[in-house]
């Protein structure tokens, strides 16, 4: 019998609660990238992943538009093991001047929670000149924000639940779920 490598993070795994489906986040990333479509028509921007999390967002997002945008990827952790917030924000690396000087930029996250990441993403994105800096998340948890920190484009807005799915983990699990589950844990801040 065929064995399901998937069966702990199946949709069927009692933990997960089922908060957005393949076809309502589908509609979400085609209306934001209709919105960047327009606000970019005549200057196609560089779209910036902000890894991993974003990895599908932002494969999903770049197939809706239908502007040439650029990718560009940058590399930060700002959470340790499990679901607490270490404070702490590390880029490790992003693109060069070269790649974002004088062009619109785009951040693109998964998730926008303390804002402590995103906003050193754009510290560090700031230095290397760009013509104009946006974020755009799939997800925003405006209650637990640490900075002042608001999304130009967004998919959901929501509050409480750690959510896995669509690209979004719990110790590397569940990313690869095509829905957005929330998750039963216990989170301490
Ligand atoms: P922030 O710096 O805004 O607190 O957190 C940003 C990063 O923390 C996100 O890019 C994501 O990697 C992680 N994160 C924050 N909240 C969640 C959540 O509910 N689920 C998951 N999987 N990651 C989260």
């Amino acid at each position: 019998m065929q064995t399901n490598r998937r069966s702990t993070t199946s949709p069927a795994d009692p933990r997960l609660i089922p908060l957005w489906t393949p076809e309502q986040i589908s509609d979400r990333v085609a209306s934001i990238a209709g919105k960047i479509d327009h606000d970019y028509a005549s200057n196609p921007p560089v779209l910036v992943g902000a890894l991993k999390g974003s990895f599908i967002f932002l494969a999903d997002l770049v197939r809706q538009m239908k502007s040439p945008a650029e990718i560009e990827f940058i590399r930060l952790s700002s959470y340790n093991a499990g679901t607490e917030s270490s404070g702490h924000v590390r880029v490790a690396w992003g693109p060069g001047v070269e790649e974002i000087k004088d062009r619109p930029v785009i951040v693109v996250e998964d998730i926008v929670d303390t804002g402590l990441t995103t906003s050193a993403a754009l510290s560090h994105l700031r230095r290397k000149r760009p013509a104009s800096l946006r974020v755009c998340t799939l997800l925003d948890r405006p209650e637990r924000r640490r900075t002042k920190l608001t999304a130009d484009y967004v998919g959901f807005t929501f509050s409480g639940h750690f959510v896995v799915g669509y690209g979004l983990d719990l110790d590397q699990r569940y990313r690869g779920l095509q829905g957005i589950y929330g998750l039963e844990h216990d989170r301490k801040n």
